[in-house]
């Protein structure tokens, strides 16, 4: 006999702890229990499909169910399930996918470290970045700046990194060396402002924070071309052009953390193309997969793979499953994929402006007050009163009660405080686009009329 959802939600809050989440809350109601997933959709336990605005968590990107994929594990599984690479030894599929993301990155790049997470691969780049400039002699480089609301993972390292003060509240970060400057948010910060000028303006805190700490002590700068998991934040066209201007300036490496934008969600292979930023290091995980296995790694451009390689010595660095041959076969055919179906193309020319299409209609319902798209990420803000730029007090958590009305509805839809964010799968249709919208709409209506009976609009 199966288990049933209520036996299934006993265990769970018994024994298994989740990610960034409040137990005593979630044992009032109980966790959903996903239990499957084909296309763009998922089930529950109870029978409910869902159409995944979210692509699980920024990842699945050509869509559940994928015999070629299953099929590459498989196959991989049987012939070499596991191989290390740390003794002098290697195996086919790392060499392969190291090879194949190379081309894809592009001539500046030269080489692969693989993890499995994107919190790994921001440690590495950590630990890279110092060594590099202690191999220049220059040991005192070491302070990396980063942005407040970025995310870039979960570690030590990753979660000081990211710029999330309820992160920051907790265990002590971040860890010295790394300091934060505050993200490009039009919207949120200056929206009276010109755009473009307040990308320039934004862009130029980065060089008093370097003028600040002092540029011989500068190692780095890391970004997200978009800002994902902080809530879609969009950078003006003028941001990525002055940061890589200022970095330049300065000697300083940049990297790119493409761990969302990597692999097509943006209508290219990494969103720093699209940028106008030439990362000497760039992060990726999750899309390189679709999250069908944990995979992870740092494409490392000539500037530092050179120095590493000629002057660097041993990296002491590296993991247990660095370049496992059962993901890499994986990602190789997740890459099959996303080129067979031209995905990436499909992103840029089709799917993608459809979506920013969609989200302009959006954009006229009474609660939104702004909604913007790049490629296949979407978000859009809810107001109080959208013409004169008033919020909802962050008690009454806006976000969540739309959240729980898109739940209702079959939508995964994300909450960031009152930001309303997609990032569905590259392999959707138009058709599904619009159905994806249809049920948009209909949570916002939703969530209108549960703030207008509750008092907290007119
Ligand atoms: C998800 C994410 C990470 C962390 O990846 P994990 O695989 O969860 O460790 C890092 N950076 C960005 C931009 C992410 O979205």
């Amino acid at each position: 006999m199966p288990l049933t959802t209520s036996e299934i939600q006993a265990l769970d809050s018994a024994h298994y702890m989740h990610p960034f989440t409040d137990h005593k809350a979630l044992a009032e109601k109980g966790a959903r229990v996903i239990t499957r997933g084909e296309g763009v959709y998922i089930w529950d336990s109870e029978g409910n499909k869902i159409l995944d605005g979210m692509s699980g968590l920024w990842c699945v990107n050509v869509g559940y169910g994928r015999k070629e994929l299953v099929e590459a594990a498989v196959k991989q599984m049987e012939v070499l399930p596991y191989y290390n690479s740390f003794f002098q030894t290697t195996n086919v599929p790392a060499v392969q996918l190291a090879d194949r993301i190379i081309k894809l990155a592009g001539e500046r790049y030269s080489h692969v470290l693989f993890g499995s997470s994107g919190s790994e691969s921001n440690d590495t780049i950590v630990r890279m970045v110092r060594h590099y400039w202690t191999t220049l002699g220059q040991p005192e480089r070491s302070v990396i700046i980063s942005r407040k609301n970025a995310y870039h993972g979960s570690t030590m390292c990753g979660a000081s990194l990211g710029g999330m003060s309820g992160m920051h509240a907790q265990g002590g970060l971040p860890i010295p060396g790394i300091v934060h400057i505050e993200q490009p948010y039009h919207f949120g910060l200056a929206p009276d402002q010109d755009k473009d000028a307040f990308g320039i303006e934004a862009a130029g805190w980065l060089e008093q924070k370097i003028l600040e700490v002092g540029a011989d002590k500068v190692a780095a700068f890391i970004g997200e071309p978009v800002q994902g998991a902080g809530g879609v934040i969009i950078p003006p066209k003028t941001y990525w052009p002055e940061i890589q201007r200022i970095c330049d300036k300065y000697g300083i490496l940049l990297i790119c953390d493409e761990v969302i934008c990597g692999f097509g969600r943006l209508g290219a292979w990494f969103g720093s193309e699209l940028m106008g930023a030439k990362p000497d290091l760039m992060t990726f995980a999750k899309g390189v997969t679709s999250g069908y296995i944990p995979l992870g790694g740092v494409v490392v451009g000539k500037r530092v793979a050179e120095v590493l390689i000629e002057k660097g010595g041993e990296f002491n660095h590296g993991y247990t499953y660095s370049g496992h041959p059962v993901a890499c076969a994986v990602a190789l055919a997740n890459l099959d994929l996303i080129e067979k179906e031209g995905l990436v193309e499909r992103v840029r020319d089709e799917t993608g402006p459809h979506l920013a299409h969609c989200f302009a209609a959006l954009a006229e319902h009474p609660l939104v007050a702004g909604a913007e798209t790049f490629g296949m990420v979407a978000g859009l803000v809810l107001m109080k009163d959208k013409h004169q730029h008033l919020a909802f007090d962050e008690d009454l958590e806006v976000g969540m009660i739309c959240r729980k009305h898109c739940f209702a509805h079959g939508l995964i839809m994300r909450a960031v405080g009152d930001r309303m964010i997609v990032a569905p799968p590259l392999a959707m249709t138009k058709e599904q686009i619009d159905e994806m919208v249809r049920l948009i709409r209909l949570c916002l209506d939703a969530t209108l009329q549960e703030l207008k009976e509750r008092g907290y609009m007119d």
